[in-house]
């Protein structure tokens, strides 16, 4: 599986393009639309999900206008549903003290799912803590992307809607299951080796 960062996205999250053969995946749309579905169409990659790690204003920018475009479902883990229609779930009007709304997604992913893109696996890990329906996606066994949960040296923030400590720290530690050597690739910032990332905040 290829993975590359159509980074910047809004407001500096990275917005990854997951390929397979001819089949592609988008998780976390915070790039413009229109850069998405040309970067698509340049390698004639045909979309088959739009994933997204967790439901924050930041990582979703693109749902509507990209499913409009392609008509290809939104996915996101259950206990995110309702957050990109609210923007007080989802953030957005912390920072802005504006109302925005995106549709709610038609998909949602469960712990352990496995979507296939291509002849390749994309593995969905639940990992609460930092939202209630944050996850990250192991990709064939090769790498890892962990949304806003791991950074390469911090985790995400817990003081937002849903977010909870204490489940935060339990789903680091249970990303000690997975090889060390895996290569993360975070919702900001660089990429690192999970076992040095996880070094980095538990102790
Ligand atoms: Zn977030
Ligand atoms: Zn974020």
């Amino acid at each position: 599986m290829k993975i590359e960062n159509l980074y910047p996205g809004a407001w500096g999250s990275n917005c990854y393009l997951l390929s397979s053969d001819s089949h592609a995946a988008i998780v976390d749309p915070s790039a413009n639309t229109d850069t998405i579905v040309n970067h698509l169409s340049h390698k004639g990659l045909t979309l088959d999900y739009i994933l997204l790690t967790h439901g924050h204003f930041d990582h979703i920018v693109s749902i509507d206008t990209l499913r409009d475009k392609t008509g290809v479902p939104v996915y996101v883990h259950e206990a995110d549903l309702l957050l990109p229609e609210d923007a007080h779930k989802n953030a957005f009007y912390l920072f802005f003290r504006m109302e925005r709304q995106y549709r709610r997604p038609e998909k949602t992913l469960r712990d352990r799912q496995i979507l296939r893109l291509g002849e390749e696996n994309i593995r969905v890990i639940h990992t609460p803590g930092h939202t209630a329906g944050g996850v990250c996606f192991l990709c064939n066994d090769e790498f890892l992307l962990t949304g806003d949960t791991l950074f390469a040296d911090s985790y995400g923030r817990y003081d937002l809607y849903g977010g909870d400590v204490t489940v935060l720290f339990q789903s680091l530690r249970d990303l000690r299951n997975f090889s060390p050597d895996l290569t993360i690739y975070p919702g900001h910032g660089e990429s690192a080796r999970l076992g040095d990332a996880l070094d980095n905040v538990l102790y």
